[in-house]
């Protein structure tokens, strides 16, 4: 297995890190990926803003007005439903706004039941599935061509703890990652030769947010790490300082 990585040391990143820079980030409505959004835009980012819950997100591009002045992008689409036919929708919308693509976050993702494979719903197990992998590999493909436009792309997918070494009773979910994994890895490859685009994954590791409590309902949210806090990793690996950096396996925590 490869090593996972952290930033380097006492990263800091420019204020000005994503100026000029348009980045997609998905599940951007709520926990990591509202503040990865809202981050982004502070450096300077245009935001398109895709997730499930239009409020969330009409409330993440407020918030980025007010701080910024940016005005972003909302998409609001269920990626438990989202097809070939969504992906040249997708495609043909934002080659209608945008030049170019410098920056998709994959962050969107479910967590599914957690139950041994012995018992786990064949339903479930494909709706983990078609949220956190296919649709990721759909959105991806179909904004290839964007992302080419750009002086430098960067992919960052979300992997996770349980993506790099199986756990028991996160069934779905944990294999999910690995093939999140497995994507970084191909697509990091086939893009290498030919591109400017790099891609990497990332593990926050345990984060407050809503699904980590879906996860663990017992512990004390408190204990943990805001999403705030694990942004100068989010930031390296969307903005330029992360250039030639591709199909490594990053943590936030080691
Ligand atoms: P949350 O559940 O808090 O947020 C997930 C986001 O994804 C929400 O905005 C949600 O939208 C969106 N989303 C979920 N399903 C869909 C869908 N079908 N269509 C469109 N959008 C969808 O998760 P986190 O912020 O905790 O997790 C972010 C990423 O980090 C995930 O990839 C997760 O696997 C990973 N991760 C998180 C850890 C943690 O401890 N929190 C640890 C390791 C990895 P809505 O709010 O509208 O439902």
């Amino acid at each position: 297995m490869r090593k996972s990585l952290r930033p380097p040391k006492r990263y800091q990143p420019d204020p000005k890190l994503l100026t000029n820079r348009t980045i997609l980030v998905t599940g951007a409505g709520d926990g990591i990926g509202r503040v990865a959004a809202i981050t982004y835009a502070k450096f300077g980012a245009n935001l398109i803003l895709l997730g499930r819950t239009r409020q969330k997100l009409d409330s993440v591009r407020d918030e980025i007005a007010e701080d910024t002045g940016q005005s972003s992008l909302i998409i609001p689409v269920d990626l438990a439903r989202f097809d070939a036919k969504s992906a040249v929708e997708l495609k043909r919308g934002l080659e209608g706004e945008y030049f170019c693509l410098d920056g998709i976050l994959h962050n969107a993702s479910i967590l599914g039941p957690k139950t041994k494979i012995e018992q786990y719903p064949y339903d479930d197990w494909i709706q983990v599935f078609q949220v956190n992998v296919h649709s990721a590999y759909l959105i991806t493909q179909a904004l290839l061509p964007l992302l080419r436009k750009a002086r430098d792309a960067t992919i960052v997918f979300t992997s996770s703890g349980v993506g790099r070494r199986g756990r028991a009773q996160w069934g779905a979910y944990s294999l999910s990652k690995f093939a999140t994994e497995g994507l970084t890895q191909v697509l990091s490859d086939e893009l290498k030769e030919d591109s400017n685009i790099r891609v990497n994954s990332l593990n926050p590791g345990a984060t407050r947010t809503a699904m980590r409590a879906e996860a663990f309902p017992s512990e004390d949210p408190q204990t943990l790490p805001t999403p705030e806090e694990h942004m100068l990793l989010y930031l390296y690996l969307m903005g330029p300082d992360s250039l030639g950096v591709t199909g490594r396996a990053f943590d936030v925590n080691n």
